[in-house]
């Protein structure tokens, strides 16, 4: 197997939840030789009553999972959804999330670039469920201004309300496809963007198939018992069958 070294793959739950949820994805990403894990603590949620993430007490299970796997090997992914939770998060995520509802945060989007370094791998740009191409790529210019290397910037298309999608959101091939014209690569995230596990798979094959540089998708040991979005949540052995048949051996770069 040619390793996914290079790969914009990334896979994990939607919150990070307890040791034992996420180790199993942790082994997952690992032994197909990928090596990007959503590790979220803190959770942006439409409901003030819903779970909102761990916060820092999540932090020693990610110390927990660094005594088994180096930094090399497994990368967190985490969302930052202010500059309070830029500094917590700064220390130990290879790759920084702004996500679809701070996409036009431009005072959270200038502060990113204080914090990045060798250590990070890039930043990662939601496109907000209501914003054009032109607006996504305006924030972007406002990362790489505020100090984020362009190359360092990647754009995740994470699906538009939609009036007539039955899930109410449509994953928008077009604008990831427009945003790739302006020299950033974009990823897609097929869970978000579709909001019903079924079709996670098939718009993970046709994000790829259109030659889009990567993928977000949630995963959970135990789908239906998720603390956040579990509609969405394959399986790890889903997950699984799908790497082995369409990731094996892909390379982003
Ligand atoms: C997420 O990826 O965890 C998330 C909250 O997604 P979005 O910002 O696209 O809603
Ligand atoms: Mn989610």
């Amino acid at each position: 197997m040619k390793d996914n070294q290079d790969s914009l793959y990334i896979f994990g739950p939607c919150s990070l939840e307890s040791l034992e949820q996420i180790t199993p994805v942790a082994a997952l990403i690992k032994r197909h030789g990928l090596k990007y894990l959503r590790t979220q603590l803190f959770k942006p949620r439409t409901n003030p009553d819903s779970f909102q993430g761990l916060g820092k007490d999540g932090e020693i299970i990610l110390e927990t999972l660094r005594k088994t796997y180096s930094k090399d090997e497994l990368k967190f992914v985490c969302e930052a959804c202010s500059t309070d939770q830029l500094a917590i998060i700064a220390p130990w995520a290879s790759v920084i999330q702004i996500g679809a509802r701070n996409m036009q945060n431009f005072e959270l989007l200038k502060a990113v670039g204080k914090y990045i370094s060798d250590d990070h791998d890039f930043v990662l740009l939601k496109r907000g469920f209501a914003n054009t191409v032109d607006e996504w790529l305006e924030s972007a210019r406002y990362l790489i201004q505020g100090g984020v290397p362009k190359n360092k910037v990647v754009l995740c298309e994470r699906g538009t309300r939609s009036l007539t999608s039955p899930t109410g959101v449509q994953l928008d091939f077009i604008a990831a496809m427009e945003a790739k014209k302006a020299g950033f690569k974009v990823i897609t995230d097929p869970s978000h963007g579709s909001k019903r596990a079924e079709f996670v798979i098939p718009l993970a094959k046709a994000s790829l198939q259109l030659g889009l540089d990567g993928l977000m998708v949630e995963c959970h040991p135990r789908p239906t018992e998720s603390f956040s979005d579990a509609k969405q949540a394959i399986s790890i052995e889903e997950a699984e069958a799908f790497i082995k048949s369409s990731l094996q051996g892909r390379s982003a770069n």
